[in-house]
């Protein structure tokens, strides 16, 4: 049988886990199990799910150190950013247990004469969760927890290269006693995914990956009339504005964008500067990126690991390559660190891209600083919207009521004033334009896969 699913550790290059393909039996297994258990879970009370979710926070708490490696040893996040991932979890499942039930109530509605309905927020049915390798449990967690509590059934479709992750988070409902069928994780071919797409028990599709995968698998939910949440690839603008804290502003800057060594879809890829604070916010970039320290993800004292995978290193200096030969000019020096073992790059400033060059607007997946430097604050904004994707951003300004103006003009799904853009469970998070549509986290996440059901008496 076919072994898809391979982990290779990017630090040492080694393949430590491969997985076989699910087989047709197994598939079929998952999808009725899943469509009983959505049944019988109609009418019970979202109490109970809630505290089995709060059971799944006590597993992962204690679990915490060998998760955190797991993830380390698969796709190379440092190992603190990797306990950082699980403490998001942790957050997102206890804010789902504590706030979504009042969430969930009927909501009333009034009609014609002074006639009554509710609005009833019913499970659906079962979703299909295709999820990508940067974030390999707080991704699942995000449609997890609320759809869990919601009584949709989830069957996760992870990446490749983070099955021993998926795996994990498959024993660990199973201990949190979930139910059978609540939570399944499946090695499954493009083609099953495609085939599960076609079944009529399966209504909802979250996908987060790029953007190229995210429209393929919307084409075919669409040709089923499957429901669909995108949370695709972002090439988020950093506005510095003339008035910044320009320290803070450029700390952050390179704190956001190494994170997870620039594998982030709302890190911030293109930083448009005033004209004014440019060289100041250049140098400070500069100082703080000669202190980072490349090593291995699981020694504490690494500031940036490799990249995930051998194919994100080709592609990224294959990127760097043509953005240069198409008239980018390369302010700090960077790229494939050839006397180290693992997939290393070392992070590379950019400037002048313009939008003639075909790297332009193109997302860059890995530690790659693009500069730009507008005359004024119109041309800030224009820099900004000029781009296929809409999923987040910044605005740095001492004055908080003027960022929050020009936050209002940009395209984007979220903007964050002084500070980078991140990910709460109170807060809803999603994109525009290629950046995908529908919303998760908050109560919108809990709305998405909603049968929002009017019962009018
Ligand atoms: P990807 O290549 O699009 O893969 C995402 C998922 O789709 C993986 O599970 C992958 O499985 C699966 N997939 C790929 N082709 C498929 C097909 N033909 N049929 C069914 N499934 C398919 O993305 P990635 O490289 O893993 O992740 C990086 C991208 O995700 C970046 O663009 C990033 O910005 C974006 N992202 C967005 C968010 C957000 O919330 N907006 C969050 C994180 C990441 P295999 O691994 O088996 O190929």
């Amino acid at each position: 049988m076919m072994m898809a699913y391979t982990v290779t550790n990017p630090y040492t290059k080694e393949v430590i886990a491969s997985y076989e393909v699910a087989s047709q039996a197994e598939v079929d297994q998952a999808l009725q199990r899943a469509q009983a258990y959505y049944l019988a879970t109609k009418g019970q009370p979202v109490e109970k799910r809630a505290q089995k979710l709060l059971k799944l926070v006590d597993l992962m708490e204690e679990r915490k150190e060998q998760l955190a490696k797991i993830a380390s040893l698969s796709m190379g996040k440092l190992i603190g950013q990797a306990r950082s991932e699980v403490d998001l979890c942790l957050e997102i499942l206890r804010y789902y247990a504590a706030r979504g039930p009042q969430m969930l109530r009927a909501k009333p509605y009034l009609y014609g004469a002074r006639q009554e309905a509710f609005l009833h927020y019913e499970a659906s049915g079962i979703v299909l969760a295709v999820e990508p390798w940067n974030f390999p449990y707080s991704q699942v967690i995000r449609v997890l927890a609320p759809n869990y509590l919601l009584g949709n059934p989830v069957i996760l479709k992870h990446a490749g290269q983070v099955a021993t992750c998926a795996r994990a988070l498959e024993e660990l409902a199973v201990e949190a006693d979930l139910g059978t069928g609540a939570f399944k994780n499946l090695f499954l071919s493009y083609q099953q995914v495609d085939n599960l797409l076609a079944d009529c028990r399966v209504s909802g599709l979250a996908v987060t990956g790029s953007s190229q995968v995210g429209k393929m698998l919307a084409g075919k939910a669409a040709a089923n009339l499957v429901k669909l949440s995108l949370e695709l690839g972002g090439n988020d603008a950093f506005l510095v504005l003339a008035d910044a804290d320009v320290k803070k502003a450029a700390h952050d800057a390179v704190k956001a964008r190494l994170r997870n060594s620039g594998q982030v879809c709302t890190a911030p890829k293109r930083l448009i500067l005033a004209k004014e604070i440019a060289t100041e916010f250049c140098d400070l970039l500069k100082k703080e990126l000669a202190q980072l320290k490349l090593g291995n993800p699981l020694d504490e004292a690494t500031t940036l690991a490799p990249l995930a995978s051998e194919a994100a290193l080709t592609n990224l200096t294959k990127q760097v390559t043509a953005a240069c030969e198409n008239g980018a000019q390369v302010l700090v020096e960077g790229g494939p660190v050839a006397e180290m073992a693992g997939y290393f790059f070392k992070p590379v400033v950019l400037r002048g891209l313009t939008p003639d060059n075909p790297m332009y607007d193109q997302e860059f997946f890995g530690p790659v600083f693009q500069i730009y430097q507008a005359q004024d604050e119109a041309e800030m904004v224009t820099i900004a919207n000029e781009s296929q994707y809409g999923l987040a951003g910044a605005v740095y300004s001492q004055d908080k009521v003027h960022a929050d103006e020009l936050a209002q003009k940009l395209s984007t799904g979220q903007v964050f004033i002084n500070q980078p853009a991140t990910s709460h469970p109170e807060l809803p998070f999603g994109g525009v334009k290629n950046s995908g549509y529908g919303r998760e986290l908050s109560d919108l996440g809990l709305y998405e896969f909603a049968n929002c059901k009017i019962i009018a008496w």
